[in-house]
């Protein structure tokens, strides 16, 4: 098995005749947190879409363990790599225990039957217990907020027990508290079974602290690729998101960090910055 198991080479896309992604050359390697970031309409979720073989790229190709994504048949690829939406949860009527269970989906026959001696009931306690979702189990999920209904979600693709796990903003409308809680679930769970995660994230914060590396997008082209440090540069947010955000080390992890400042506050730290280079 190659120990690249996603690889995008010059992969472009299209829609209606406008460019979305062009030139994307990339490789993930298995076990490795990437994620993708960029402005708003910059071609994340498209490229998600182009790795989980949802679309076809138009030039060039991606490869998933070495075939082309978007040829692998649905039921086959659900075997081992899953995708968690923004609150993609059927809408009424099920359960918490059952929308868990419908994970195990890509692994039954039409009887709903699974091959072999497999206890899926023994998974899923697993996974409530892991979420923490006891309580709610046999709730039904149009009963739950926003944050239960993510952590629902992600139980639904703990229980495909995938070998790649595509996010899509996984943390959008969650408070801190809830954002940090289910990346660090993603991330125990990924250091356990040697996952892949490949996740595009809002919060550039979040992408710094929990992914190995980071890919930013602008336009449908890569203008960053490397670690944190690489990517979470002023310079480049600045070109990039068109604002001056003060960049900084995390005082306890050393990765880059984020703060916000307004244009006057942007304003003031130039003039600093031009007269200490004045000085110098
Ligand atoms: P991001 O996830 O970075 O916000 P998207 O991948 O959703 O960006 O979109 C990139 C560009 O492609 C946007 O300009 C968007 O309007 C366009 N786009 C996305 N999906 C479609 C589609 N199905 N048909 C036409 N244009 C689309």
């Amino acid at each position: 098995m190659p120990n690249e198991i996603i690889e995008a080479d010059d992969a472009g896309l299209a829609y209606n005749g406008q460019t979305v992604l062009k030139q994307i050359r990339f490789s993930v390697q298995q076990g490795e947190c990437f994620g993708i970031i960029g402005p708003n309409g910059s071609g994340k979720s498209t490229l998600l879409k182009l790795i989980a073989g949802i679309e076809k790229p138009a030039s060039g190709q991606v490869l998933l363990e070495g075939k082309q994504a978007h040829l692998y048949p649905r039921k086959q690829l659900a075997q081992w790599a899953a995708v968690l939406q923004q609150d993609a949860l059927p809408p009424l009527g099920f359960t918490v225990r059952e929308i868990i269970g419908m994970g195990r989906y890509p692994f039954q026959n039409w009887l709903g039957d699974e091959k072999g001696a497999y206890d899926a009931e023994q998974l899923i306690d697993g996974i409530v217990e892991r979420l923490q979702l006891q309580e709610l189990q046999h709730r039904s999920i149009d009963r739950l907020s926003g944050g239960e209904r993510q952590r629902v979600a992600l139980g639904k693709v703990m229980a495909q027990q995938p070998r790649l796990l595509l996010l899509d903003e996984p943390t959008t409308y969650l408070d801190i508290g809830y954002q940090v809680q289910m990346m660090e679930w993603i991330r125990s769970w990924q250091q356990e079974s040697g996952l892949t995660v490949v996740a595009v994230l809002h919060e550039l914060n979040l992408a710094s602290q929990y992914c190995d590396r980071l890919m930013m997008l602008q336009e449908g082209l890569i203008v960053g690729i490397g670690r944190p440090e690489e990517v979470i540069r002023s310079e480049l947010l600045e070109q990039v998101y068109r604002t001056q955000p003060i960049v900084l080390k995390h005082p306890v992890s050393g990765v880059p960090q984020i703060l916000l400042q307004s244009a006057a506050e942007g304003a003031v730290s130039n003039k600093a910055r031009e007269r200490s280079h004045t000085d110098v």
